[in-house]
């Protein structure tokens, strides 16, 4: 039997914005527990939440930016659950009146483009922490310590139909609303700080089946290594149930970072069990065509838009896409230097290649501020234009990362300018093939590989400052006549 996976996945941003979703408490990036909080945000009795602005207005560039109508009629729901981090017994959401729908989103993997469909944007908000004790899982802990810093903190969830098929998907379409987040604005998108979230729903059927199998969440994951390993986990393992003819139960799992399994949390609950019911605290929510128009206003280049145009400049959609999830000085850096040399090959490959490298290994976080377009511009002419050697091009780099000079300086200083003087290296080949006669007297009866030889004799005499290429050609015009 051929079975086929079928993933959907829910994914909530942590907004960025100044206040939390319903109260005026600052939103804190701190270990220090429980000090931005109020009567709202622990749910006391008789406190009225306020929406935020702000959060609407980034909830709706999200649905916007995905191609998602926009339901200018929302309204808020109480999602209604027990937890010990949630004091008010419920969440305010939003039910069957989402801000966004039917969007889709595009991602890359490789050189291939796909489409991944998106059935909702909505309005959440989060809850405290808990901290148990021990294992780090509830039913072991002797005790739990909460942190209501994060409660009420603004969310939206994005919701995907269930058309990812594989892993490799599921992450290439986290990397892209992360770096859409980011691009609008409305996240940091720090996933070691769990700016992003995801629960994937993963079902696996047969092949020609136009039904999905039997569905089963798993929650919390905020690394793309473990929506990776999860997601491949429970492929397999419901799978080998299929095959075995064991029935799949429909629950919420939960991803063992450690033992690498899958395990089960709780039997998962349907909609009907949060008794869902509009909330008699917050009036209807009206999305006027004025607030739309003004929020489009705030839209930025895209992810997307930018891939298309930098592979204008030449660059393959995969190399456009490294780029268009780098940093912001990353891209600027090489739309100038491709300005200047009009290489977007050599622009990319100094760019992403080297210099990020040299920087990564001497511990430079930002470039030194006299570092611009114009060094990368030259160090490229001059390869191109043969005056030096590539490796010499690596030298002068990490110079001009420590030091405020100019690449020419540099190669003067260091004397790494190239020989490209036909006269003068002849006069070297000369020299080399009287000092090596019995080399050329082999290379003559057949040893073509000593030609590599005397290429490097002539790199050592020369103190490198030949242009190897050059010197190669003369050399076997020479040993030719
Ligand atoms: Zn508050």
């Amino acid at each position: 039997m051929s079975l086929k996976p079928t993933i959907g996945i829910e994914t909530h941003i942590e907004l960025n914005t100044n206040t939390k979703m319903f109260c005026r408490c600052a939103v804190v990036d701190t270990d220090e527990p429980n000090i931005s909080l109020c009567p709202t945000c622990i749910g006391l009795p008789g406190a009225l939440p306020v929406p935020n602005k702000k959060a609407i207005e980034f909830i709706t560039l999200l649905a916007l930016s995905t191609g998602c109508e926009i339901t200018s009629k929302g309204m808020f729901h109480r999602k209604n659950y027990f937890y010990p981090d949630l004091p008010k017994n419920y969440q305010i959401s939003q039910f069957d009146l989402p801000v966004g729908l039917n969007g889709e989103l595009e991602i890359v993997i490789g050189e291939d483009r796909d489409f991944i469909q998106i059935e909702r944007v909505h309005m959440e908000e989060d809850t405290g922490k808990s901290s148990h004790s021990g294992s780090g899982r509830i039913e072991s802990a002797t005790s739990t310590a909460l942190d209501f810093n994060r409660s009420g903190v603004p969310l939206v969830e994005i919701v995907t139909k269930p058309v990812i098929s594989s892993s490799k998907q599921a992450v290439a379409y986290i990397e892209e609303l992360r770096q859409l987040s980011i691009d609008l604005n409305i996240s940091e998108g720090r996933l070691e700080k769990g700016n992003l979230r995801f629960d994937a729903n993963i079902s696996v059927a047969p092949e020609d089946s136009t039904e999905l199998g039997t569905k089963v969440e798993i929650k919390n994951m905020n690394s793309l290594r473990s929506l990776e390993r999860a997601i491949d986990y429970e492929i397999q393992r419901q799978t080998k149930a299929l095959e075995d003819g064991v029935e799949i139960v429909q629950e919420t799992r939960h991803w063992d970072e450690n033992k690498e399994v899958t395990s089960t949390m709780r039997s998962k609950e349907g909609s009907a069990d949060y008794r869902y019911f509009s909330d008699p605290d917050l009036p209807n929510m009206f999305l006027s065509d004025e607030f739309i128009k003004e929020v489009e206003t705030l839209m930025p280049l895209l992810p997307k838009a930018q891939r298309e145009e930098l592979m204008t400049t030449g660059l393959s959609l995969s190399q456009s896409n490294i780029l268009s999830k780098s940093d912001d000085w990353i891209k600027k850096l090489y739309v100038e230097v491709f300005d200047q040399t009009k290489d977007s090959i050599a622009s990319y490959n100094w760019i992403t290649g080297e210099l990020q490298g040299q920087m990564r290994k001497a511990n430079i976080e930002v470039l030194p501020e006299w570092f611009n377009d114009d060094y990368l511009s030259e160090i490229i002419e001059l390869i191109k234009s043969n005056k030096i050697s590539f490796t010499s091009a690596k030298i002068i780099l990490t110079e001009i990362l420590t030091t405020e000079t100019t690449p020419s300086k540099v190669a003067e200083q260091k004397n790494l300018f190239q020989e490209n003087d036909s006269e003068k290296i002849s006069e070297m080949i000369n020299q080399i093939i009287k000092e090596n006669q019995d080399i050329v007297d082999r290379i003559k009866s057949g040893e073509d590989k000593l030609v590599g030889f005397l290429v490097g004799q002539l790199m050592k005499q020369s103190n490198g400052s030949v242009n190897p290429g050059m010197a190669k050609e003369l050399l076997l015009k020479e040993l030719e006549g």
